[in-house]
């Protein structure tokens, strides 16, 4: 008697083949069968007429190193499909980290994750100070899907340069400390090491975070001593300053994999994230392992016109800057204003943010009921229909709400011809959720649920069967996932039953359920009927179950 079957799904099975009709045959948290009719005895008898069964989505850029600690269901991505998460991407972790170095690795947390001071003061569980006590702290509290864990560059270089981690180069001496650290990580299980030398990652006081302070010879020697025991990724978010090339040296005296971050799409210098892609491949080509991290989602930034960070660089919104309340809407009312502000949009330059897309701003929720009917619309859909200005539109919607109005406008890779393009690359990963960061501004954690339905169904940029690969054996390969992310007798049942027909994630919604009340995005899963990890089954078609099983396995042994 094995603990259950699924019959008559149609089994997508990671490997990019033909999916085909099937049953699937489960014990012991293991797939036991696979095929058509198979012949079990089975305590639990699932019918699956109509849906799609693969395994689990495997995330391979999440925060969730805080909310971990105070919340094991790593909220929303379970309940999104995924049943693995990698933690510690960009190095901005909370191991290890001395008691003394609790309030700036929050504080930083704050500034460069947006992740609310209060929630992460209130919530983290402090029961470790060394990366290993960190793992021990995991194992033991458990979690609803498995994890993988970076050791990060930044609370390294905290641990052993205290408060000048973030102002200065290090010595010999502190970079073979940190040597030390990152070999004590290692044989405690991490999965790679993980930096940043993006100057978009600013921590307490606009500071740099402190791996953007490494030299060259501090990111090598670091990476080396990852990959001494021949194991481990190296992860990077990297700024325009790091040439690929310096990343394929570290790939080619190591031999390990190589993972840059974040390759996303700009509509005004659409060319750069492709020169990245070539470079990557040309590295491959020569033998080195390297890979860049894409995203299938347009990066979207959440706003009120109280603080309005994507047109806040404008020369001509500077009579608003700094402003509040009622003297901020006198401005925001004001005619000459509009003006200036429309003129300088009419003139399109290359480093802006925003550049009169107003077709990719959105209403997103509005305080005054009369006010509804605008929410999930976009300003040019809106405009258009009353004949308007679309500027005037979108001031005049903030202004009668008090400025409570959240909008949402697509930043960076909202080009989908060119998403495309980057989602088939041959050494990209689908990747860049960010899950547990950012909680704010937005929330792509149902990442796989859109490649699935948008990308694939929708738009047809890659088959079914190709979207189940990139989200499931493929990471798995990358990362040395023994015996997850495919379907196939003695691998991890880990898995997500859909329904291929409306499977998406659904708009983000913001909810107030962190520690303090703080407040966070979150998005439901659309055609999702079923989440499993481990033959456990913790979502159905509901969401999370009430009582999800700590199901996951911190995930500490990678095959090469
Ligand atoms: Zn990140």
């Amino acid at each position: 008697m094995i603990d259950f079957v699924v019959r008559n799904a149609l089994i997508v099975d990671g490997t990019g083949g033909k999916p085909a009709q099937g049953d699937l045959a489960i014990d012991g948290g293991r797939i036991v069968g696979v095929g058509p009719h198979l012949v079990v005895n089975a305590r639990r008898t699932l019918d699956a007429s109509g849906l799609a069964l693969m395994p689990g989505i495997i995330d391979s850029h999440t925060h969730f190193d805080a909310q971990i600690t105070w919340d094991p269901t790593l909220s929303p991505s379970p309940a999104l499909g995924v049943t693995t998460a990698v933690i510690g991407n960009c190095g901005f972790t909370i191991a290890p980290c001395r008691p003394a170095d609790r309030e700036i690795t929050m504080r930083n947390l704050t500034q460069v994750e947006g992740m609310s001071i209060e929630a992460l003061r209130q919530g983290i569980a402090w029961g470790f100070e060394t990366f290993p006590e960190y793992m021990a702290q995991l194992r033991a509290a458990g979690s609803v899907a498995n994890v993988a864990a970076y050791v990060g560059h930044s609370s390294v270089r905290t641990w052993v340069m205290g408060g000048d981690a973030a102002r200065r180069a290090a010595t010999a001496d502190e970079i073979a400390q940190m040597q030390a650290i990152v070999r004590e990580a290692m044989s405690a299980g991490a999965v790679g090491f993980a930096s940043s030398t993006s100057p978009a990652h600013n921590g307490e006081g606009g500071l740099p975070m402190p791996s953007r302070l490494a030299s060259d010879e501090e990111m090598a020697a670091l990476v080396g001593a990852m990959g001494e025991g021949g194991r481990g990724v190296y992860m990077l978010t990297k700024g325009g300053h790091t040439p690929i090339p310096f990343l394929e040296s570290l790939a080619a005296a190591t031999g390990r994999p190589v993972m840059v971050a974040a390759l996303l799409h700009n509509s005004v210098n659409p060319t750069a994230v492709f020169a990245d892609l070539d470079a990557i491949a040309a590295a491959n080509a020569r033998g080195r392992r390297m890979l860049g991290q894409v995203s299938c989602c347009p990066l979207s930034m959440d706003f009120t016109l109280a603080s309005p960070y994507p047109v806040e660089g404008l020369a001509s919104w500077k009579p608003a800057l700094g402003l509040a309340g009622a003297a901020l809407e006198a401005v925001l009312a004001d005619k000459a204003f509009r003006d200036g502000v429309r003129a300088e949009l009419a003139t399109p330059t290359t480093f802006r943010l925003f550049n009169s897309e107003w077709h990719k701003v959105q209403v997103v929720e509005t305080a005054e009921p009369a006010q509804q009917r605008f929410e999930q619309r976009s300003i040019a859909e809106i405009a258009t229909e009353s004949g308007r200005d679309p500027l005037d539109t979108m001031l005049d919607i903030a202004l009668a709400d008090g400025l409570k109005t959240v909008f949402t406008a697509m930043l960076l890779n909202s080009d989908e011809e060119a998403v495309g393009r980057m989602l088939n690359d041959p050494h990209s990963i689908v990747s860049l959720s960010d899950a547990g960061a950012h909680l704010t501004f937005f929330n792509d954690a149902g990442f796989g649920l859109h490649l699935l339905g948008h990308w694939s169904r929708d738009r047809g940029a890659m088959s079914l069967a190709e979207a189940v690969r990139r989200l499931t054996s493929h990471p798995a390969s990358v990362f040395g996932f023994e015996k997850r992310g495919l379907i196939e007798e003695g691998f991890a049942a880990d898995l997500l039953l859909f329904d291929p027909k409306t499977v998406g994630r659904g708009p983000k919604r913001r909810v107030h359920d962190l520690p303090g009340g703080a407040a966070r995005l979150t998005t439901d899963a659309v055609g999702v009927h079923g989440v499993w990890v481990n033959g456990r089954q913790v979502a159905d078609a509901n969401g999370l179950l009430a009582e999800a099983p700590l199901a996951g396995e911190l995930l500490t042994r990678f095959a090469d």
